[in-house]
C-alpha cells in the first residue's frame, strides 16, 4: 500500500553526509512531502536584511535526510517530482564578490520578489513564474555541502527540475539519504547574480529505485528529453564532460560507432548551462527521447564512468 509521509522544515541539514541519521524510512513507490525553508534559511526577511548580515551556517539547508528501503550503493534513485507549492513572497540578493560580475558590486543589496500566482514581481515588471528544485541529492563520501553540486546531485539549480520531472541520482550509501531544498519562484539559467527569487514551499514527490545501475551523474526526465547534469570546478570542463558522455551515451544505446555519435550529437543534442556561481558549476546536455527512449539511455549510461 502506497504511504505519504510528510517531512517538515524542522527537519534541515547543510551536509549530504552518510552518517546523518535518516528522519523518515519509506518504501519505493510512497509518496513524500519536503516543506523546505528557504536558500537563506529564512533569514532575509526585508529589503534592509543584505547576506552580510546572516549566519552562513544557516545557509542552504536541504530538508531529510529520507531513508528508502531496499536501495542501496550501485542502485539509481529515482525521484518523480509531483508538485511544487512556493510562498507568495521571495527574495533575491546579491553583495560585493557573488556572482558572474561580483567585481562590479560595490554594496551588497537585498530586494523582496512577490509571488502572485503565476508572476513573479520585480520592481514594476511582471515575470512568468517558474517554480524549480534547486537542491535535490543523496549522501556521498565526500560528505558535500549542501551548497555543492556534483555527482549526488546536491546544488544542481537547474530550472529543468521542476514539477513534472524525474530525477535519477546514483547512489552510495544504504537508502540513498534523500534531501531537498532551495525551492525557486523563478531563476535564469546561470543564475547571474547569485541568487534567484528564493521562496520557501512545499514538494511532493514520490521515490522509485532502478536496481543495480550506477550512473555517472544525475540524469532528469523533462519534457520530452533527457538532460546530462554535470558539475565541475570549471564551466568549460563541466560542459566538455557533458557532451562527452551524451556521445558515448549515444553510441553505446543505438550501437552506432563513436565517430557517427559524435555528428549525431552535433545534429541533435544541445548543451548549455544550469548555473555558473556555485562552488562548482553545472552545465547539461540534452538528449531528445526520439533519438533514445530512457530505459535504453540508462542502461547505456550504467556502463559509462564519470572522467
Ligand atoms: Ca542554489
Ligand atoms: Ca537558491
Amino acid at each position: 500500500m502506497t504511504r505519504l509521509v510528510v517531512i517538515d522544515e524542522s527537519h534541515v541539514f547543510y551536509e549530504f553526509n552518510p552518517g546523518l541519521e535518516p528522519v523518515a524510512r519509506v518504501k519505493p513507490g510512497d509518496l513524500v512531502v519536503f516543506k523546505t525553508l528557504d536558500a537563506l534559511g529564512g533569514q532575509v526577511k526585508s529589503e534592509e536584511d543584505t547576506i552580510e548580515k546572516i549566519d552562513f551556517t544557516r545557509v542552504n539547508p536541504a530538508t531529510g535526510p529520507l531513508y528508502v528501503e531496499d536501495t542501496g550503493p550501485g542502485d539509481v534513485l529515482v525521484v518523480d517530482v509531483l508538485s511544487l507549492e512556493v510562498s507568495g513572497r521571495g527574495v533575491i540578493v546579491t553583495a560585493p564578490g557573488e556572482g558572474v560580475l561580483g567585481e562590479r558590486v560595490d554594496k551588497a543589496k537585498t530586494r523582496v520578489c512577490m509571488v502572485n500566482g503565476d508572476y513573479v514581481e520585480f520592481k514594476s515588471l511582471k515575470l512568468p513564474a517558474w517554480r524549480m528544485i534547486g537542491v535535490i541529492g543523496v549522501a556521498s563520501d565526500e560528505k558535500p555541502s549542501t551548497g555543492i553540486p556534483g555527482r549526488h546531485g546536491g546544488n544542481l539549480d537547474t530550472k529543468y527540475i521542476t514539477a513534472g520531472s524525474r530525477v535519477y541520482l546514483p547512489v552510495f550509501h544504504e537508502g540513498g539519504l534523500l534531501g531537498i531544498g532551495d525551492l525557486h519562484a523563478l531563476m535564469g539559467h546561470g543564475e547571474i547574480c547569485v541568487s534567484a527569487c528564493e521562496v520557501s514551499g512545499s514538494v511532493l514527490v514520490r521515490v522509485g529505485v532502478v536496481k543495480n545501475t550506477s550512473l555517472p551523474w544525475p540524469i532528469v526526465d523533462y519534457g520530452g528529453s533527457l538532460y546530462i547534469l554535470v558539475s565541475m570546478d570549471s564551466i568549460n570542463d563541466a560542459l566538455r564532460e557533458a557532451a562527452r558522455v551524451a556521445v558515448e551515451t549515444l553510441s553505446r544505446a543505438l550501437r552506432i560507432d563513436w565517430i557517427d555519435a559524435y555528428m549525431l550529437a552535433s545534429l541533435g543534442v544541445d548543451v548549455g548551462v544550469s548555473q555558473l556561481v556555485d562552488p562548482r558549476k553545472t552545465a547539461w546536455a540534452r538528449i531528445p527521447k526520439h533519438i533514445v527512449q530512457p530505459d535504453t539511455l540508462l542502461k547505456a549510461l550504467s556502463e559509462i564512468r564519470p572522467e
